[in-house]
């Protein structure tokens, strides 16, 4: 497996309880790498978009809210299988279902307070990074 880049982000209930530092460690203890990382306010504007798949999902609206209602932590993430071994260190959608050790089972809140996003595909992580971080802000 070559070396990938993922996308992430550190959500408004995770850095409101400080917990940037411990979720990155869960990531660097995975072997993943953050080759890129700032800390934003996302405007209503660059949530909608980057959410655009769920627009007709009925918590469109409350994950925008959500997603705007204070500081997120943008990051990308180097490694082997990085994509996938993101989404496994994440854990499920749905903290209750998340897997023993997994930053979702760790910190998560609810299944829309949890804590982490990570890209679902390579095509994906491309597309988020490039929303984001210019490749001068990337050091790999
Ligand atoms: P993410 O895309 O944030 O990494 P995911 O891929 O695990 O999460 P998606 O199905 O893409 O899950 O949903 C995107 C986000 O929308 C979830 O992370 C969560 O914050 C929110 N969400 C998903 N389902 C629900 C729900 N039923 N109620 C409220 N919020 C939800
Ligand atoms: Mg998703």
């Amino acid at each position: 497996m070559a070396i990938q880049r993922t996308f992430s982000i550190i959500k408004p209930d995770a850095t409101a309880r400080n917990l940037t530092g411990k979720i990155n460690a869960v990531f660097e203890d995975a072997g993943l790498r953050i080759v890129g990382q700032r800390r934003i306010r996302m405007t209503d504007e660059q949530a909608k978009r980057f959410y655009a798949v769920h627009a007709e999902r009925p918590f469109y609206g409350e994950l925008v809210d959500f997603m705007t209602s204070g500081p997120v932590v943008v990051q990308v993430l180097e490694g082997e299988n990085a994509v996938a071994k993101h989404r496994e260190v994440m854990g499920a959608t749905n903290p209750a279902e998340a897997a023993e050790g997994t930053v979702r089972k760790l910190y998560a809140q609810s299944i829309g307070e949890n804590s982490v996003h990570g890209s679902d595909s390579e095509e994906n992580a491309k597309i988020e990074i490039a929303q984001f971080f210019s490749e001068a802000d990337i050091a790999g």
